[in-house]
C-alpha cells in the first residue's frame, strides 16, 4: 500500500472525530492505512435462505410477511418479549424478539420484513436478533458482512461504516505493491479490489480469492526481508575468511573417542566450507536430542581457534554452560586450548577476569548464557558463534548481532525439531543443516504411560538397572508441596527415595539451588557418584550423561509434548536400553493424545508435528520469544503452501540484478530499509 495511507491520520475519514480516534489507536489503528488493513475474521451471512434448507439451530436471514398481530409482554421496566407470527415461504413461523418493544408499531399485518435469527425446527421458531425492513438503501440484506474484534466505544456496525467509508474516500489511493510478473503468475485481483473485497465480498468465494492475494501477501513481504537479508550476508562478504586448516581438523576428528556419523561429516563439510568463505555463515543446526550436535559445534570451534579467532558458545541454562565448559575443555586440553565460563553467577573479581582474558585472547573459546555477546564484552578476534537450543532467536536479533560491527559467524544449533512451516518463518534467512541419523548403536526407548498405582513396581524398576549399573533421573514438576496443585514435588519425594533406596545415593537438583550446589550435583551424577537423580525441568533440554537409562516424568500430563521428548532425550543416549515412563492419569482428550503420541513414536519431528497440532503455532515456541512474525490474516498451518511459494518467489528475485538497481523494485527496496535490513545505499 502506497506509504501515504499510512501517514494519513485516521481522522480524514469523515464520521471519525478525535474521541474515536483515541479509541481506535487502543485497536492499533492509528492511520487510514492501518484502518484498511484491519481485515475482518469472519463473515455474518445475511444472504436470503429458504427456509426448509435450514437445519434446526442453525443461524439464518429469511424474509417473510407479518401475519398476526404482535403480543407483548414487559418484564421490568426495560426488558421484554414479544412474539408475532411471520409467513416465510410456506412456512407459518413464530418469531420471538427480546427488548425490542420499540417495533411493535411497526410489525403491522402484511408488511414484509426481513428477520435474522436462530431457527427451531421442531417448534417452527425464529429468535429474531435483526430485523431489517426491505429496500432501505444500504441494508445489511442479501450481503455477507464483515466481523471485526472490536472493543471499548468502538462498535462492530460503526466500524463496519468507517471502514466503508474509508473504501470509498481513499479506496483509489490503494497502490499495488507486489511485482507485476507475481501477480500475472497467480492471477491475483490487484490490491485495491482484494482490499475492498476482503471488507466487502460479494460472495464467499470472492471474498476466499481476495484473502488468497493479501495472505500471499503477507508471506511475501516477510519473506522478502529474509531472503534479501540472507542474500545481502552473501554479496556484503565481510564476514571472515578462516584459514581452516584443514589436515589440522580431520587429526582432530581421529582422536574423538568415536567415529563420526555421516551426517555428522557431512554438516562438518558445509561448516567449514562457509568458514573459509568470505561470505558470513548464519546456519542453523537441526538434529532431534541425542544426535550428536555438540560434537559437530565443537569441531567448528577448533576450527576457528586453530585459525587464529576465538569462539563462543551461547547455551540457555547454566547447568548447560557448565557441562558444555566442561566437556570442551576435556577435549580441548591436549591441544592447550583455553576454554571459560561466562554465566551470571561468576562473582565480580571472576568476571573481570574473564572478561580481560577475552579482550586480551588469552581465552580461545568462552561458554555462558544469553548475556554473552552482549554488554560490555569485547572480543579480541570473536571468530564464531554458536547458539544451542537458541531456537527463539530472531531474524533481527541476527541483524542487530551483525550491525555490533562483529560479523563473526554464526552457527545455531536446535534441537526442538521444528516443523517445515515454522523453520521456513522462522529461520528462512538461515541455511539448514540437519543431522539425519543418530550414533550407531543407539536403541529406541521404550515408552510407558501408567497410572499412579504402578509407582511401587516403577521404583523396583529403577533399583534393578542401578544394579546393573546404570542411573535413573525422576522429573518432578514441583519443587516444594504446594497447597494449590496436587502433584509431586521433588524435595519430598527426594525425601522418600533416600529413606527407601538406603543403599543408594539419591541426588536433588532445582532451580532454586545455588550454581555451586547445581554443578556439585550434576558432576556427582555426570561421575556416577549419585545413582537417582531427582530433579525438575532445569535439566530439560542438553544435559547429557549416557549412563542413564531411565526417566521417570511424574504428572506427566503436565508437561507439553516437546518437553517431554526432550526430558526423553536425556536417556537413550548410550549403547544400553533406555526407558520412560510417564506418570500421569490425564483427563482431558489433548491430555491423553499427548501421552499416545509420546509411546507410539520417539521421533522429534513427527512429536513436533503433532504438538503443533494440539497446540498451534502461536504457542509452540513459548508464546512471545517465539521470533514469529504475526499474519493479520495469513495462517502458518493451513496457508503453508502459499508461504513455500512466496519464500520461493522471494529468493528467486533477490538473486536477480535487477532487483537491486531497477525503477520497477524501487518501493520494494524501500520497504526493505525501513525494515531495517537494507542500507540506503540500494535506493537510488
Ligand atoms: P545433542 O544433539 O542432543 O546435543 P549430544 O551432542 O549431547 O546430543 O550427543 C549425545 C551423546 O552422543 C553424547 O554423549 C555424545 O558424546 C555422543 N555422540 C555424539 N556423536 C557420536 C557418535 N558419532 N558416535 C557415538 N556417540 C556419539
Ligand atoms: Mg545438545
Amino acid at each position: 500500500m502506497s506509504m501515504d495511507l499510512y501517514v494519513k491520520p485516521v481522522r480524514e475519514v469523515h464520521g471519525i472525530g478525535p474521541q474515536k480516534a483515541e479509541d481506535l489507536s487502543a485497536l492499533g489503528i492509528s492511520s487510514v492505512g492501518g484502518l484498511l488493513d484491519y481485515f475482518p475474521f469472519r463473515y455474518e451471512d445475511y444472504r436470503l435462505r429458504d427456509l426448509a434448507e435450514v437445519k434446526d439451530g442453525e443461524k439464518v436471514t429469511v424474509e417473510g410477511k407479518i401475519y398476526g398481530e404482535p403480543v407483548m409482554q414487559m418484564m421490568g421496566r426495560t426488558k421484554s418479549r414479544m412474539t408475532c407470527r411471520v409467513m416465510v415461504d410456506s412456512f407459518l413461523v413464530s418469531t420471538v424478539w427480546f427488548n425490542r418493544h420499540f417495533l411493535k408499531d411497526k410489525l403491522r399485518p402484511g408488511t414484509e420484513i426481513v428477520l435474522t435469527g436462530k431457527w427451531d425446527s421442531r417448534r417452527l421458531q425464529l429468535t429474531v436478533s435483526e430485523s431489517e425492513f426491505p429496500g432501505k438503501a444500504d441494508g445489511r440484506t442479501g450481503t455477507l458482512q464483515p466481523v471485526y474484534s472490536v472493543g471499548g466505544s468502538i462498535t462492530l456496525s460503526w466500524l463496519r461504516r468507517m471502514i466503508g467509508q474509508a473504501l470509498k474516500q481513499f479506496g483509489a489511493m490503494i497502490e499495488e505493491n507486489l511485482p507485476k510478473e507475481l501477480c500475472t503468475q497467480y492471477d491475483f485481483m490487484a490490491r485495491r479490489q482484494a482490499i475492498a473485497l476482503l471488507h466487502q465480498p460479494g460472495s464467499l468465494e470472492e471474498g476466499a480469492r481476495a484473502r488468497k492475494r493479501i495472505v500471499y501477501e503477507e508471506f511475501f513481504f516477510f519473506q522478502l526481508k529474509m531472503q534479501a537479508y540472507r542474500a545481502l550476508t552473501r554479496k556484503r562478504a565481510d564476514g571472515i575468511a578462516h584459514p581452516v586448516d584443514l589436515p589440522a581438523v580431520r587429526a582432530f576428528v581421529k582422536t574423538l573417542p568415536f567415529r563420526l556419523t555421516d551426517s555428522q561429516l557431512k554438516v562438518i563439510a558445509e561448516i567449514l566450507e562457509d568458514l573459509q568463505a568470505p561470505a558470513c555463515m548464519n546456519r542453523l543446526l537441526q538434529g532431534d536430542v541425542g544426535s550428536g550436535k555438540t560434537v559437530v559445534a565443537a569441531v567448528a570451534l577448533y576450527a576457528v581457534v586453530k585459525a587464529g579467532g576465538q569462539g563462543a558458545l551461547m547455551v540457555p541454562t547454566e547447568i548447560l554452560a557448565e557441562q558444555h565448559r566442561r566437556s570442551l575443555a576435556k577435549l580441548f586440553e591436549p591441544y592447550g586450548i583455553q576454554v571459560s565460563l561466562l554465566t551470571g553467577s561468576l562473582t565480580a573479581r571472576e568476571r573481570r577476569e574473564t572478561l580481560a582474558s577475552l579482550q586480551m585472547g588469552m581465552t580461545d573459546i568462552v561458554v555462558g548464557t544469553h548475556a554473552l555477546i552482549q554488554d560490555d564484552i569485547f572480543f579480541r578476534n570473536l571468530g564464531l558463534v554458536v547458539t544451542d537450543e537458541q531456537h527463539r532467536f530472531g531474524v533481527n536479533q541476527r541483524a542487530v548481532l551483525r550491525r555490533k560491527g562483529m560479523n563473526p559467524d554464526i552457527l545455531s544449533m536446535t534441537a526442538t525439531p521444528i516443523p517445515r512451516t515454522l523453520a521456513i518463518t522462522a529461520f528462512g534467512d538461515l541455511d539448514v543443516s540437519t543431522l539425519q541419523e543418530l550414533p550407531k548403536g543407539r536403541l529406541p526407548i521404550d515408552t510407558y504411560s501408567v497410572g499412579h498405582h504402578m509407582l511401587e513396581r516403577i521404583m523396583a524398576f529403577i533399583a534393578k538397572e542401578v544394579d546393573k549399573g546404570r542411573q535413573a533421573y525422576i522429573i518432578c514438576p514441583l519443587i516444594e508441596e504446594s497447597e494449590k496443585l496436587d502433584v509431586q514435588n521433588a524435595l519430598d519425594l527426594h525425601a522418600e527415595l533416600t529413606h527407601s533406596f538406603p543403599r543408594l545415593k539419591v541426588g536433588l537438583l532445582h532451580g532454586r539451588m545455588v550454581p555451586a550446589e547445581k554443578d556439585a550435583v550434576m558432576a556427582d551424577f555426570a561421575e556416577n557418584r549419585v545413582q537417582v537423580l531427582v530433579s525438575t525441568t532445569v535439566i530439560e533440554v542438553g544435559v547429557d550423561v549416557p549412563n542413564a537409562t531411565v526417566m521417570v516424568i511424574y504428572d506427566a500430563d503436565r508437561f507439553g509434548l516437546s518437553q517431554l521428548h526432550q526430558l526423553r532425550g536425556r536417556v537413550g543416549r548410550g549403547e544400553h536400553q533406555s526407558y520412560c515412563i510417564l506418570i500421569a492419569e490425564p483427563k482431558s482428550e489433548t491430555g491423553k493424545e499427548r501421552l499416545r503420541a509420546m509411546t507410539e513414536t520417539n521421533d522429534g519431528f513427527e512429536i513436533a508435528r503433532k504438538d503443533l497440532e494440539l497446540r498451534g503455532p502461536g504457542d509452540f515456541f513459548g508464546t512471545k520469544q517465539s521470533g514469529l512474525p504475526e499474519f493479520k490474516v495469513a495462517d502458518l498451518m493451513a496457508d503453508f503452501e502459499v508461504l513455500e511459494n512466496a519464500r520461493d518467489d522471494a529468493a528467486a528475485l533477490v538473486s536477480r540484478s535487477d532487483f537491486w538497481t531497477g525503477a520497477d523494485y524501487l518501493e520494494l527496496r524501500r520497504f526493505l530499509e525501513r525494515e531495517g535490513i537494507l542500507g540506503g545505499e540500494w535506493l537510488d
